[in-house]
């Protein structure tokens, strides 16, 4: 029988012999009835390794197929699946291990060096090779239903930790499932769609914006575990990609390649950017080929997709992330707690059944991000009078200058646009005059002056935005999906010796 919310055992009867995974490296590719022959043998190890509906499962791994082994047999069992990041340094991993306290966690073997120094000792799946499976002996399983609830938690996903440490988002098998539906509606998934999975699976952008929604449609999800430009236009050509989603770094270095230059994207539907705010150089070389280029948005506590733009203003929308999808509800909360008016900014909420359910062993952060079923995003945005959302920035990053709000996006929009300058990150530093003063970190190759770059400010910004200080370095410190850590610029700059 088919649990209620085991979507994936009613996907393998629907369409066996398709493609499900592909491993792009190894050319090795399993359809959705082999995939569900690994699953079954992972939860009969999970039954041996005494895994019961609730325990905490851990992977650490690369992007491969595991991370559908252990999703779907959590799925089965019940379990909650939690991939960790395995960039993470020995300490940050222990903070997440300690938090989860995972009953078993997959990794390889040179990772599970790395949980072997950590304090918090785990009992060891080694996955070495996708044949990890057939060097288990298991005996004795029967496949007995476990009866779960669609609010049952599902994946604990750790948040990119942009503004601090990250925090375990508990997601419900409804939440998962409602984000797929979400998006396979709103973007017009079919089972005949493939993308490439190259975002790192243990953050919402490789899991949950195309992979799980494509293996609900029924396509197919090509896999591969590290990112080089030249290799992800050559991929995307070899299967015949028609949904692809990076983020904003990944496709500065595509643009930036001679390749790309030259290379057409025939099997291609959508491209979508995300996770940051995308410079508008990208989207023009990709619009200028005459390819369709979509900013997305979201946030590891909703979806992580919550919009869509019709394909017909993509044009004329530039810079908008979209309108809500078809089963996600939003406001867009001003200052004085009303509803922001047309165009006005506010703090941006959204509600639906894609939501998580909460922070893990953290109710206080609950509470404050989860009110009456909406997530509060901590980002503002505005609505234009057709709809369409623009992101301005993260809450937290909005500067106060001589008691004008300023909003930095606005302002790295602007720099960015400078033919000399590739990258702009703005950020407050406190002042005494100011309260806070506009400061511009910029990287660029040519010699540019701060005179300069005064004289293009005041082109087109309000004079309390032009920022008071240019501060030339070499690279913006980024997180691992390329999100800049604007704690950090602004540590370092404050700290220049350290
Ligand atoms: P943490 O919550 O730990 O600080 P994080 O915010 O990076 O980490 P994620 O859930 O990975 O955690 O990222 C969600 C955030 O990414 C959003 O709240 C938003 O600030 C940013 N973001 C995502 N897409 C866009 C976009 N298109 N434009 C601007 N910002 C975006």
């Amino acid at each position: 029988m088919v649990n209620d919310v085991n979507w994936f055992e009613g996907r393998v009867k629907l369409t066996p012999k398709e493609t499900a995974i592909v491993d792009a490296k190894t050319n090795k590719s399993w359809t959705y009835e082999q995939l569900h022959e690994r699953v079954m043998k992972l939860t009969a190890i999970f039954h041996a390794k005494g895994v019961k509906k609730g325990d905490r499962v851990g992977l650490l791994s690369p992007n491969d197929i595991s991370y559908f082994d252990f999703f779907f047999a959590c799925m089965k069992i019940g379990a909650i699946f939690v991939p960790f990041n395995w960039r993470l340094a020995t300490s940050e991993l222990n903070y997440c291990l300690n938090d989860s306290a995972p009953i078993l966690v997959g990794a390889s073997p040179n990772f599970a060096a790395k949980l072997a120094v950590c304090d918090h000792q785990v009992n060891t799946l080694i996955i070495e090779h996708d044949d990890y499976l057939e060097k288990e002996i298991i005996s004795g399983f029967i496949d007995t239903e476990t009866k779960m609830e669609e609010i049952d938690p599902l994946a604990m996903i750790y948040t990119g930790g942009t503004t601090g440490r990250p925090k375990g988002v508990i997601l419900s098998h409804r939440s998962i499932l409602w984000n797929a539906l979400n998006t396979i509606t709103s973007w017009g998934l079919t089972k005949d769609d493939v993308t490439l999975t190259c975002l790192p699976m243990f953050h919402t952008g490789g899991l949950n914006v195309l992979s799980l929604p494509l293996l609900l449609v029924g396509g197919k999800v090509v896999l591969r575990s590290d990112f080089d430009p030249e290799q992800v236009m050559s991929d995307i050509n070899k299967h015949q990609c028609t949904v692809v989603m990076l983020v904003p770094t990944m496709y500065h270095m595509i643009i930036e390649s001679e390749t790309f230059r030259t290379t057409e994207f025939p099997s291609m539907k959508l491209f979508v950017s995300g996770g940051a705010p995308c410079p508008l150089r990208v989207y023009q070389a990709f619009l200028d080929k005459g390819i369709v280029f979509k900013e997305g948005y979201g946030l590891t506590e909703a979806g992580p997709n919550n919009f869509y733009i019709d394909l017909s203003d993509v044009m004329n929308k530039m810079g908008s992330v979209g309108k809500p999808m078809l089963f996600n509800e939003i406001k867009i909360v001003a200052e004085d707690s009303l509803h922001a008016g047309t165009d006005e900014v506010g703090e941006l909420y959204v509600r639906g059944n894609h939501a998580f359910m909460y922070y893990w062993n953290r109710p206080e952060e609950t509470e404050e991000t989860l009110v009456d079923g909406w997530v509060r995003t901590g980002d503002l945005a505005r609505q234009d009078a057709d709809g369409y959302v623009y992101i301005v920035g993260r809450k937290k990053d909005m500067i106060i200058t001589g008691g004008e709000n300023v909003y930095p996006l606005e302002i790295e929009h602007w720099l960015e646009s400078h033919p000399d300058i590739s990258e702009a990150a703005v950020v407050g530093m406190p002042d005494e005059k100011w309260g806070e003063a506009v400061t511009a970190f910029i990287v660029s190759e040519s010699k540019l002056t701060p005179e300069e770059l005064e004289a293009y400010c005041n082109e087109q910004l309000t004079r309390y935005k032009v920022p008071k200080q240019f501060i030339f370095i070499e690279e913006l410190p980024k997180t691992d999906v390329g999100k800049v850590n604007k704690n950090l610029l602004k540590e370092s700059y404050s700290k220049p010796n350290k």
